[in-house]
């Protein structure tokens, strides 16, 4: 097999024991990898209403074939789980050097189970798996994490992937992070490594597997490398990396703001693109074979150190540190950046979490006594406080760890109200008023509201944006009309098979050069297969399916398919003005996106479609 070695290496920690499993080409053909081989052997090997933190739920790192080379963040990994915050599947994509390096140990995944009697990490090369016993790691963060372990083996060139306090502490969206600056992110994967007694992943390898056609591949990457260098979009990209999405966003009116009571933000020209730029960049970083380099590195002395060694703040923490909590400064958004970092907490869920306590104080649902110390809106100090109080679990803490949804429901009086999540996922920065797909891919999103489950509608505005997949007529980011086709087609294209092969979305998102046929092509090249685009679109259908199937098996159905109500009042100001997103609308898209999945309208696939997708479920 080409772009593979067809082997699995399994740890079951409650028994130490380590061993291998094989996969077949036809397997691979099926799956692809990554999302799609994580999704499987879930859906096969737990048991419903397991419960996410116990030693029986699996903690699945899986790459895919591009891993076997190195080009636009192909080295990145697949982590799957079953989710602490919402109880559904979850996958979550974290780019830097871990896929590659676990395929470079001889093994395609990593499936770990159980749960140490003491800390732990593990370690990988391509001779030897061995547990080691990781006392003096824990109750450290990422980074001296890292610092140890590299010191200790004396090889700066090994791959470390671990979680900080806030998994060990279980918090419900603690995150994993590999070479300090990759986060597995959303759903809570670091808490899953943390109920495991799992404190890092030492991987160190050499081997790679044989590709079908390394001349092609090099051409290929060379045109689209050249491509990229032409293309104005990426140049921006390149340029002021996804901070080039803040300032459009609050001229649209999809910036959320002030725990999206608001889509615009008054200090706007403080944290745009620019700003931010001016303020606290020191420069950039690029993942591995990638030609764009989008990644931030930020610095700043005062108020508050900030030290450059982290990933700076991108789109969404800018936004969930910033506007949604009407904090206009920079340098407390990179320091509370990088306290979630060097915890290992996940940005997005923080940064709505706090905004939803600031929400509670405003309204007298909770008051300084309740929290221990001020929290109003925009308060820097206050805000780094919350971080704090949450990842050592201390105080009101303890509850704001269990994700907005749990916390809301403990703290009740009304507050549900403004809990912002879908299943339990905190929502991302992209108020769904203003996009009307986003709010439909939120809604139906497997793991909660995710805003990397579909591309988004601005991508969509002008015709011809994806031909090759049938999205040629320009749409309005504010219509509905054609976007449950729009997002039924993205979840399986752009959702799901970035995370199989994987490789970086932002190339893929028109008008930017990385096309479904260019990527088919290179799949090919790799595996000397012959996939079509229609081939390779169904196995990002496959396992969607498959994902939807797991959440069915959890009780997931229509009623769960929504949106925080917020989303229904109609924005009063701004570039998206008059609009809003109420149930009616959802439920017509959510009628055509049924049908168009061949799902019932209770949302389960029917009998006919599984047998189409070759689904070999119960
Ligand atoms: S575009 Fe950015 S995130 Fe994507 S591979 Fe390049 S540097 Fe990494």
């Amino acid at each position: 097999m080409y772009g593979y070695h067809g082997k699995i290496l399994k740890v079951d920690l409650t028994r130490r024991k380590i061993y291998q499993e094989t996969f077949d080409e036809k397997f691979a053909k099926k799956y692809i990898g990554g999302v799609g081989f994580g999704f499987r052997w879930l859906y096969d090997t737990l048991p419903a209403k397991t419960d996410p933190l116990s030693p029986e739920n699996k903690l699945i790192f899986a790459t895919g074939p591009l891993c076997s080379i190195s080009f636009l963040g192909s080295t990145g990994i697949s982590v799957a789980t079953k989710s602490p915050l919402t109880g559904l599947i979850a996958d979550s994509d974290m780019r830097g050097r871990m896929g590659g390096a676990l395929k470079a140990t001889g093994y395609d995944a990593l499936v770990l189970e159980g749960k140490s009697s003491e800390s732990v990490y593990l370690q990988i090369t391509e001779d030897s798996v061995d547990i080691v016993e990781a006392k003096d790691l824990w109750g450290k963060d990422i980074k001296e994490t890292q610092e140890k372990i590299l010191s200790k083996i004396n090889d700066r060139e090994a791959v470390v992937t671990s979680i900080g306090i806030a998994g060990e502490n279980l918090v419900k969206y603690g995150n994993i992070a590999s070479d300090l600056r990759n986060y597995a992110g959303r759903g809570g994967t670091g808490a899953v490594m943390g109920s495991k007694n799992l404190k890092a992943i030492v991987i160190r390898g050499k081997l790679r597997p044989r590709v079908a056609d390394a001349d092609k591949i090099r051409t290929l990457i060379k045109e689209v490398n050249h491509l990229i260098k032409t293309d104005g979009s990426c140049d921006t990209l390149s340029r002021y990396g996804t901070w080039n999405t803040t300032g459009p966003a609050d001229f649209k009116g999809i910036l959320p703001t002030k725990n999206f009571q608001k889509t615009t933000f008054e200090y706007i020209d403080k944290i745009d693109g620019d700003a931010m730029l001016n303020s606290i960049s020191v420069g950039k970083r690029s993942c591995p074979g990638c030609a764009i380099g989008c990644r931030h590195v930020v610095k700043a002395e005062k108020p508050y150190s900030v030290f450059p060694d982290l990933e700076g703040p991108e789109y969404e923490s800018v936004a969930s540190l910033g506007p949604l909590l009407l904090n206009a400064d920079p340098v407390v958004i990179a320091k509370a950046n990088e306290l979630c970092n060097l915890y290992g907490m996940d940005t997005i869920s923080t940064g709505v979490i706090i905004s939803y306590v600031m929400e509670c104080v405003d309204r007298g649902v909770l008051a300084e006594d309740d929290l221990g110390f001020n929290l109003k809106w925009g308060e820097g100090e206050g805000i780094l406080k919350t971080i704090e109080i949450i990842a050592h679990r201390q105080g009101i803490g303890d509850i704001l760890a269990q994700g907005v949804k749990a916390a809301s429901e403990k703290i009740g009086k009304g507050s549900e109200n403004w809990a912002m999540h879908v299943k339990g996922l905190e929502v991302p920065m992209h108020d769904p008023r203003g996009k009307k797909g986003m709010g439909l891919a939120y809604a139906t999103a497997l793991k909660g509201a995710d805003h990397e489950s579909s591309m988004h509608d601005e991508a969509f505005e002008k015709e011809n944006a994806l031909p090759d997949l049938g999205l040629k007529e320009p749409m309005s980011r504010k219509q509905f009309d054609g976007k449950p086709f729009l997002v039924k087609t993205l979840q399986d294209y752009w959702g799901i098979m970035s995370d199989a092969l994987p490789i970086c979305k932002f190339p893929m998102i028109p008008p930017r050069p990385l096309t479904p046929a260019r990527l088919v092509k290179l799949l090919n090249l790799v595996t000397g297969w012959n996939f079509t685009i229609e081939e390779f679109l169904q196995v990002g259908e496959r396992t969607f399916n498959l994902g939807r199937l797991f959440d069915a098996r959890e009780g997931i159905s229509r009623s769960d398919d929504t949106l925080p109500r917020r989303f229904a009042e109609v924005l009063s100001e701004g570039g998206s003005a008059g609009e809003n997103l109420d149930s009616d609308s959802l439920k017509t898209m959510l009628d055509e996106y049924y049908r168009l999945r061949g799902w019932d309208n209770e949302g389960r696939p029917y009998p006919e479609t599984l047998k189409r997708l070759g689904l070999e479920v119960d």
